[in-house]
């Protein structure tokens, strides 16, 4: 199935994701491989705050999942899987989140997904109105 490239802003190279990429900025890594870079979040929200990010230019989830060739698709969800894994969140559960444009509170503009552990999450998701509230 292919999909049609999502209307989204320019990647900016010089975004802080990229920065870490080509290492011009440290952090604190957990996981690399041939598609992806993981490391722990700079203000966690969680006791594991852990960060995913594909080795490449897409700005959001909907941009990867356009433009991403298959094998990086299925190699950067699978180093997911393994992070939280390998971090021990398997047996209590995680959260995983990938925010998108400025509705879904995105900060940094090459795509990233969330991996949250180590508390039990609210179930409520963000301050979302409910269906009913919409005009
Ligand atoms: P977003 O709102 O775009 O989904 O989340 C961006 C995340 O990146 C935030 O949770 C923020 O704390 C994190 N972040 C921003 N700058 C840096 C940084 O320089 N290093 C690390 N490790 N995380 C960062």
């Amino acid at each position: 199935m292919s999909v049609d490239a999502p209307m989204t802003v320019a990647y900016d190279r010089s975004n802080v994701f990229a920065r870490i990429l080509r290492g011009e900025l440290p952090c604190k890594k957990v996981h690399e491989d041939e598609f992806s870079l993981a490391f722990h979040d700079i203000a966690p929200l969680a006791p594991v705050h852990v960060l995913v990010i594909p080795k490449g230019e897409y700005v959001s989830q909907a941009d990867f999942g356009a433009k991403a060739p298959p094998e990086m698709i299925v190699g950067f969800w699978r180093a997911v899987s393994k992070v939280a894994h390998d971090l021990g969140l398997d047996p209590e559960g995680y959260r995983i989140v990938a925010n998108h444009g400025p509705n879904g509170g995105q900060l940094v503009f090459h795509f990233h997904v969330h991996i949250f552990g180590g508390r039990t999450m609210s179930h409520a998701m963000g301050s979302m109105p409910k269906p009913d509230d919409a005009g």
